[in-house]
């Protein structure tokens, strides 16, 4: 348990287990009585699933109500455009737009009213509450205000548990960099991706971050934070803490690092009904195997995900952590999206695992995979670039082949680019290109 009383997890938070399940049943029960009869996506769904509500007595019998899926959600809002029908008030209630950042497909449109929107501010109050964020905290948040959604209730519920909000849309990083110089917050917000950009491009400017103002950096939107070696380069080049979350727009803010337990995320569980599935089967994973998160958000309620399936790969850890939370853990993070998976030469490779082994090769300041799916065995190649002055890009380039030869079994080509050659990122990297047309 933490000793500063301030950050004392809230007692909804330290719930028991059988306490928790009656709380989320409770809740599970005015979501459906709210949906029924008002939201159409849902209302059709449960009927053409032949499932009556009335027979949902208990949390085990969420798992009669059928699963949704982003393509159903995507599909619904095809053919009722723009917004779909999976709303539960009138159309002029709804107050905010958001979108997802797929890379396949069109992506979904998702509105909150102002009640809803409040829910998804509160789910991220949870996250900095855990990260000992509060009062008196400077954020600075170095991001393009575009529709994601991560940021802008970061943001705004960073202003209601009165913390100082800086927004740095629209900036070049040199400028974002002499904003925080100038207002030297406690804490920035970013992807991980941009948390290692913005120390490349401190370093050209002659900056010298660790000894900024910056304690913690909360990093959202990418698997990143919770990678040990890509973490650990943000930690040491920052001097700062990492904090990690996941969330998606569609769904909320769902799981949260907490001070005490590095490298895990706690689900959310006071806000979502979280499943694990095996993804063959969609039965419940077994204890600690990977599986499909499943989420229902509990106070969404304009715009809820019921059982949605995130895509999302994860491990799941029961056991008490030491912050006194009982809330569930995802162990090391997001492990990887179903969606990501590609088979090389008959190994299954995630994006999520590349990262993991390029980043151990300190040098390396950039990178980016490629799969080109139009030879028969799906080859990868690797290039990196290599910090200056930190060695031979030659020998740096061989010793990520070698890391990912061990680790996964594959000869994989590896080569080293001039500095600046490949793409930066401020918000979802591209790092893990697939190729699947020879004019690619
Ligand atoms: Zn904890």
């Amino acid at each position: 348990m933490t000793g500063d009383p301030r950050w004392a997890p809230p007692p909804s938070e330290c719930l028991s287990s059988d306490e928790r399940r009656h709380q989320q049943f409770v809740r599970l029960t005015e979501l459906l009585g709210a949906v029924d009869g008002t939201n159409r996506f849902y209302t059709e769904k449960f009927l053409s699933a032949g499932v009556n509500l009335s027979e949902i007595r208990t949390l085990e019998d969420l798992a009669r109500l059928p699963l949704t899926t982003k393509q159903e959600l995507a599909s619904d809002q095809a053919a009722t455009p723009p917004w779909g029908t999976a709303h539960t008030e009138p159309l002029t209630r709804y107050t905010r737009y958001h979108q997802t950042s797929s890379t396949t497909g069109p992506p979904l449109r998702w509105l909150d009213t102002p009640e809803s929107w409040r829910w998804v501010a509160d789910c991220w109050r949870s996250v900095f509450h855990a990260a000992r964020i509060g009062i008196g905290d400077t954020i600075l948040f170095p991001f393009g205000f575009g529709p994601f959604l991560g940021f802008w209730s970061a943001f705004d519920a960073a202003t209601q548990l009165g913390a100082r909000v800086v927004p740095a849309g629209g900036m070049s990083s040199e400028t974002r960099l002499k904003l925080l110089d100038a207002v030297a917050p406690e804490v920035v917000c970013c992807t991980p991706t941009y948390a290692l950009r913005l120390l490349e491009v401190a370093r050209a400017m002659g900056l010298d971050l660790p000894i900024s103002t910056v304690r913690t950096i909360v990093v959202a939107g990418e698997p990143g934070g919770s990678i040990d070696a890509t973490r650990w380069q943000i930690e040491q080049g920052w001097g700062a803490r990492v904090i990690d979350h996941h969330g998606l727009t569609e769904v909320g803010p769902v799981s949260f690092e907490c001070w005490e337990h590095p490298g895990a995320l706690h689900l959310n569980e006071t806000q979502f009904i979280c499943e694990l599935l095996d993804p063959g089967s969609d039965r419940p994973a077994a204890e600690g195997e990977p599986g499909e998160l499943v989420v229902t958000n509990l106070g969404r309620i304009a715009s809820p995900v019921i059982r949605y399936r995130t895509r999302d790969i994860v491990r799941l850890r029961s056991t008490p952590c030491t912050c006194g939370r009982t809330l569930r853990q995802i162990e090391g993070g997001v492990l990887s999206r179903a969606d990501d998976m590609v088979c090389v030469r008959g190994v299954n490779v995630y994006p999520v695992a590349i990262e993991a082994l390029v980043r151990q090769v300190t040098q390396v300041t950039e990178f980016r995979s490629t799969v080109n799916a139009t030879s028969p065995l799906h080859e990868l190649s690797i290039e990196v670039e290599v910090a200056p002055t930190t060695g031979e890009p030659e020998t740096v380039a061989a010793r990520v082949g070698q890391v990912v030869q061990e680790a996964l079994g594959l000869t994989v080509p590896v080569c080293a680019v001039d500095a600046g050659t490949l793409p930066r990122f401020e918000l979802k990297s591209r790092r893990f290109v697939v190729k699947d047309s020879a004019d690619d």
